[in-house]
């Protein structure tokens, strides 16, 4: 993903369709059947690190390589190992002078009947060069992406795996975007996310929001309000950063706001109309970590804490959401 620098235009006026939730403050519960509140359960920081560790031992994940086949086939497992209903999307992507070439969204579905659905997603990609990395000689070399496309795949298949053992009256979408990663600076950003939100997985498919993970996971990141997410679905915004903090992860989501992230969010707003919002590593002037796009992003780079943090404030969000006291 890249920052954007632009102001785009708005060619809709958007709508969340604002369902307003307030609850009376009444307790008698004889004339309303109350939802039951939901438990969140606790992640494990040593189950997510290793999700990360996985991909990594894969090699690069850069679509058209060995790397990206074996991930492919380890995610889609993964995902049926957890009891989830999965499906792989095949497009063609075309990037950085690679043309037509094999790539993939997976989509795997929990409680795929219930009409309530929510998305998490990530892109599950990683970028071919390293174009920011101080050595010009490695500058054309693949990155192991431990932070770019490992942090928000291991924070996923995590919730996954707490969701598969502590059931959650909601539907929720897993969604990996394939070729998020491989643009430039003319674009070609995203392109799996711009496939699925022209083309979703399912005729008429729509879900209430979702949340997007993307470097969540590096040593010194800070999270804040990113200008796309505010605009889409502020009030998701402002629900999981106030939800981070009475969790005492302030240090963490910091209140403030910075600019356009151009990422899988921008398409899923703008195509296929579904609020999201993207946790996303930025600094305070909304710049991305030194490590971004060299070969800094690899194991080393990890903090467990942070990443036990996002996922942990994610899943929270989730089951809270799924009972109505988000
Ligand atoms: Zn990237």
């Amino acid at each position: 993903m890249r920052i954007s620098v632009f102001l785009f235009l708005f060619l809709i006026v958007f709508n969340t369709g604002c369902k307003d939730d307030k609850k009376s403050d009444s307790k008698d519960v004889s004339t309303e059947t109350s939802k039951q509140k939901a438990v969140v359960p606790p992640i494990s920081t040593d189950s997510v690190y290793s999700f990360v560790e996985k991909q990594l031992s894969f090699g690069t994940r850069v679509p058209g390589t060995e790397g990206h086949k074996k991930m492919k086939d380890w995610l889609v497992e993964k995902c049926k190992s957890f009891g989830l209903e999965v499906e792989v999307q095949e497009f063609k992507a075309s990037f950085l002078g690679k043309k037509d070439v094999p790539s993939y969204n997976i989509i795997a579905s929990l409680n795929p009947d219930h009409e309530k659905r929510v998305i998490l997603a990530a892109h599950w990609d990683t970028r071919l060069i390293a174009e920011k990395d101080p050595d010009p000689a490695k500058q054309n070399k693949p990155i192991m992406g431990a932070d770019d496309g490992g942090s928000g795949v291991a924070a996923l298949l995590e919730i996954m795996r707490v969701m598969s053992e502590k059931p959650i009256d909601l539907g929720v979408d897993f969604i990996f975007f394939d070729a998020e990663d491989q643009g430039e600076d003319g674009g070609n950003w995203c392109i799996g996310s711009q496939y699925w939100s022209k083309n979703p997985h399912q005729k008429g498919y729509t879900a209430e929001w979702g949340i997007l993970l993307d470097l969540v996971g590096a040593k010194g990141a800070t999270f804040h309000k990113e200008e796309i997410s505010r605009y889409f679905a502020g009030k998701y915004v402002d629900k999981v950063w106030d939800l981070a903090h009475k969790m005492g992860y302030e240090k963490y989501f910091i209140k403030q706001n910075v600019g356009q992230i151009h990422d899988d969010h921008y398409y899923v707003n703008t195509i296929a109309k579904i609020p999201m919002i993207d946790i996303i590593y930025t600094t305070p002037a909304g710049m991305f970590g030194k490590y971004h796009h060299t070969h800094d992003d690899d194991i080393g780079i990890i903090d467990k804490d942070v990443l036990k943090a996002v996922t942990q404030v994610t899943t929270a969000t989730i089951y809270k959401y799924s009972d109505g006291s988000l």
